[in-house]
């Protein structure tokens, strides 16, 4: 930012996407509970907040940009009427940053009214829009959300719901999960390849769709379980229960990896595992892999907590004695965004965000466990002044593999151009970083720790290779774009 005002969401690493939410009471308004999940679901976005409901007979909207204590005051929930409504907080990954493209969005159409919320990002939305633009669509935004949301009304027009959906399905490619109201019914969509979590849960008086099962928790509800991959949950209007349909089935999904690494909150349950064991899991596995005996191992605040604790309990079974610390503080009244005058202040920037306990640290060699590394710019100021307040050596170990490539299903990651893995060696990122020794997790510790197959995971940034076909790209399976052709354009066959 050419103002001074440094961005620490790229600095930092990447950007979590989005959360949704859908629920359904018997009696009661739904606006608060609403408004709890969607606190719940913060650390997924905080670029913008909102929430559609409707009391049988219209919707009410309310979206604004900012934070969710930000966005809504009392005033606001009291005027959001009616037992049903979804949720979204917004980070954008496809669309401007501004208000028009803030979730959910809403529209009214021949056939009724549509509020739709989406976590994901359509790799062929530009065709879509093309094709339905030449159809006589007007568009009010360059988000891929009212894409599927136009395409869904129109095939409203001329099917009941669960085929509408099945047919607007059937013509997305990309990763996807929405929380949808059309008039009064809240439906939850998983794309086919579940690359997205999205959970059922329910609560004392009705049920739930969400991004993350911490949603359900804050609602004192229970989880039923996730949505599956290809899955069209119907919530019913009364809040009696729901109906589910399986409209997409794959030989093989394509999990986001990364959301167990680092997007969701340890407290989440997702494809049936809960984050902070599977966290844990990856950093004993980390200690299995690449285990360095040192004075003490500390975990690089927050994320890296998780893994830090399994890598030492790993190693103190194995009667290694490694002292586990926080030698680590973040200062959480960092926002997002600090203003840094000069370009050796910005460089300092590590500092105000983490500030290391000399005495934890001066004389010893540490271990120092994270989630990931994206640029490198934070590792290479961590090491060094970890060096400053006197660690003898400096050991860095990363519970995940190297990111070699972009993410094109809506993580704000970094272009390859900017990412320290892409086309280096772990000993040169090494030397770059200045560490003692780095070592990265292995793919298949990854998808062990995951209980999964590593073709039922997407592990396009750590490969290179993805699960959607994404133009320039290589994929890692069989994989066809639905032919979307713009109506203007003559057929030719
Ligand atoms: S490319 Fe990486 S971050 Fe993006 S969906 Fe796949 S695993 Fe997740």
């Amino acid at each position: 930012m050419s103002d001074g005002r440094v961005d620490t969401r790229s600095q930092y690493g990447m950007t979590e996407k989005c959360g949704v939410v859908g629920i359904s009471l018997e009696a009661r308004d739904a606006a608060h509970p609403l408004y709890y999940s969607l606190y719940a679901l913060q650390h997924r976005g905080q670029e913008s907040a909102g929430i559609v409901t409707h009391d049988g007979f219209q919707q009410h909207s309310h979206v604004e940009m900012g934070l969710v204590g930000d966005a809504f005051d009392e005033d606001d929930i009291e005027n959001l009427n009616g037992s049903v409504g979804i949720g979204h907080v917004r980070y954008p990954t496809a669309g401007s940053v501004n208000s028009c493209c803030a979730q959910p969005f809403s529209v009214s159409f021949k056939s009724g009214s549509l509020g739709l919320s989406h976590n994901g990002n359509l790799v062929n939305a530009d065709e879509i829009r093309d094709e339905l633009a030449g159809l006589g669509h007007a568009f009010t935004s360059d988000g891929d959300t009212e894409v599927i949301a136009h395409d869904l009304a129109r095939n409203l027009l001329e099917e009941d719901l669960v085929r509408a959906v099945r047919r607007t399905m059937s013509r997305l490619h990309g990763s996807y999960s929405l929380t949808i109201m059309h008039d009064d019914t809240v439906l939850g969509v998983r794309d086919p390849e579940g690359n997205r979590p999205l959970c059922i849960g329910e609560l004392e008086d009705g049920y739930i769709v969400a991004s993350e099962s911490a949603a359900i928790d804050t609602l004192d509800g229970e989880l039923v379980r996730d949505v599956e991959p290809g899955e069209l949950v119907v919530l019913h209007e009364d809040g009696t229960g729901y109906d589910t349909y399986q409209l997409f089935e794959r030989e093989n999904s394509a999990h986001c990896f990364f959301e167990h690494v680092y997007f969701a909150r340890p407290d989440s349950v997702i494809d049936d595992q809960l984050v902070y064991e599977v966290r844990r899991e990856l950093g004993r596995k980390l200690w299995e892999e690449s285990g360095v005996e040192s004075d003490v191992v500390m975990p690089v605040p927050d994320s890296g907590r998780s893994f830090a604790s399994g890598y030492a309990e790993a190693a103190n079974e194995e009667g290694v004695g490694i002292e586990f610390a926080e030698g680590l503080m973040k200062n959480r009244y960092v926002g997002r965004t600090f203003i840094m005058p000069t370009q050796d202040e910005r460089e300092r920037a590590v500092r105000l965000k983490l500030n290391p306990i000399k005495s934890t640290i001066e004389g010893k060699t540490v271990t120092i466990i994270d989630d990931s590394i994206v640029r490198g710019t934070t590792s290479t100021q961590l090491i060094q002044l970890l060096k400053e307040v006197g660690a003898e050596e400096v050991h860095v170990r990363i519970g995940a593999p190297p990111i070699v490539a972009p993410c094109y299903m809506g993580i704000d990651m970094a272009s390859r151009e900017e990412l320290i893995a892409a086309g280096k060696t772990t000993d040169e990122i090494r030397e770059t970083v200045e560490a003692d020794t780095l070592s990265y997790l292995s793919i298949d510790a990854v998808a062990e720790a995951l209980e999964a197959s590593r073709s039922d995971l997407c592990l396009g940034c750590v490969t290179g290779e993805y699960p959607y076909d994404i133009d320039g790209e290589a994929t890692d399976r069989d994989v066809t774009r639905p032919q979307i052709r713009p109506e203007s354009t003559p057929a030719d066959d």
